[in-house]
């Protein structure tokens, strides 16, 4: 048994329980009206995303990867094309490049926001003219739910011309100058995949691009590259739909969206406002707004495995977002980086740790987790 103390590290089952009969219904429905594939609850998302974003267009896909992989294929990159990604990330940011032909040039990331750094980006744009490949465009990625910091890096991906990708797989519902993740780049990729913020009960993506030309390229390439219909193939696609079982399920979710994003706020201000200061939050500037789809805090250097003994001890769920940089895994290792070293990223690697975050948390459960952790370091 859980006492009222103890917090699951990510909480789905009260979510689960204030909408268990609507979502029983809407897949009921689903059933009766027997559209599996693209049915009409695909298209309503679509539509209530597109406006929930101020985003012109939304097209869904069946994953936050395919939301990636796709808006590749929409420019066509592929060998001999460089695109920056930060090395601090989880695999699909890089593995959508890879797949594609392409060469992901690891760029470092900030130390306040874990997010990439524009000195970075310059540096990686330098090594991708070395290694005579051509520089396409940056995915950036909003870690933990935070935004990137799309005004700085859209400064250098002007200055060289390329296009910005928001990987926003763990930032939707986060805004930036009061502009909804979706609209911050170029083009916007995002997951449902279960535990993000807004998330399906299975796998599910959204593509947030900006005129009608790519959203119907989009639209193609997600079914086999059809033209007129299915039979009539313009172009190499994919299989990429959204199933309409988890269109359904998430225009449950969405309807809890906002008082969900308001409830994970007031958690994380409440850790940040209670964590000694020798735990390092992320310092986020007033006109950004996370999503918070982790909690994640730096232990002072060497302190770390001493912190996640005491969370242990105390059975508070806990985990390590990333353990090992994607610079060093061992799928990515010969790529280029942006310097000789990734200072920042691999000091990270180092001290990053993340505890419990969800809507449902409460005020007990995280007087509890604070406790734990600032009399860890006594
Ligand atoms: C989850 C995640 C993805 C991939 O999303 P899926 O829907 O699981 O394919 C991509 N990038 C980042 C940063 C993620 O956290």
């Amino acid at each position: 048994m859980q006492s009222a103390q103890q917090a699951q590290f990510i909480d789905l089952n009260t979510q689960q329980d204030k909408i268990k009969s609507q979502v029983e219904k809407a897949l009921q429905k689903v059933l009766r009206h027997g559209q599996y594939v693209l049915g009409p609850e695909v298209v309503e998302l679509e539509n209530k995303l597109a406006s929930f974003t101020q985003s012109p267009y939304a097209v869904s896909c069946n994953s936050g990867t395919d939301a990636l992989r796709l808006l590749l294929m929409l420019h066509h990159v592929g060998p001999k094309d460089a695109v920056f990604v930060p090395s601090f990330s989880f695999a699909a940011t890089a593995e959508v490049v890879a797949l594609a032909g392409a060469v992901p040039i690891f760029i470092d990331v900030l130390d306040n926001t874990y997010n990439m750094d524009p000195q970075s980006l310059e540096q990686g744009i330098q090594q991708a003219h070395k290694h005579q490949l051509t520089p396409r465009g940056i995915i950036a990625v909003d870690l933990f739910g935070l935004p990137a910091d799309y005004p700085s890096l859209s400064e250098v991906a002007q200055a060289h011309q390329l296009w910005i990708i928001a990987d926003a797989a763990q930032s939707f519902g986060g805004s930036l100058a009061k502009q909804k993740v979706g609209t911050l780049a170029d083009m916007t990729a995002t997951s449902f995949f279960p535990s993000k913020p807004l998330g399906a009960y299975g796998d599910g993506g959204m593509m947030f691009i900006k005129n009608p030309e790519d959203a119907a390229q989009l639209r193609s390439l997600r079914t086999h590259g059809e033209g007129s219909d299915k039979y009539d193939n313009i172009q190499v696609g994919l299989n990429s739909r959204l199933d309409t079982f988890q269109a359904a399920v998430l225009l449950e979710k969405l309807k809890l969206f906002e008082g969900e994003l308001r409830r994970r706020k007031w958690a994380a201000a409440l850790y940040q406002a209670l964590l000694h200061p020798a735990f390092d939050c992320p310092s986020i500037e007033s006109s950004f707004e996370s999503a918070w789809a982790l909690f994640s805090l730096r232990c002072q250097p060497g302190t770390r495995a001493k912190t996640m003994k005491a969370l242990s001890e105390a059975q508070i769920p806990h985990r390590v977002y990333y353990p090992i940089p994607l610079h060093r895994q061992k799928a990515y290792h010969q790529f280029p980086l942006a310097s000789s070293k990734l200072a920042t990223t691999d000091r990270l690697a180092e001290q990053i740790i993340s505890i419990p975050m969800h809507p449902y948390l409460t005020e007990l459960q995280i007087d509890y987790i604070v406790n734990t952790l600032n009399q860890s370091i006594k």
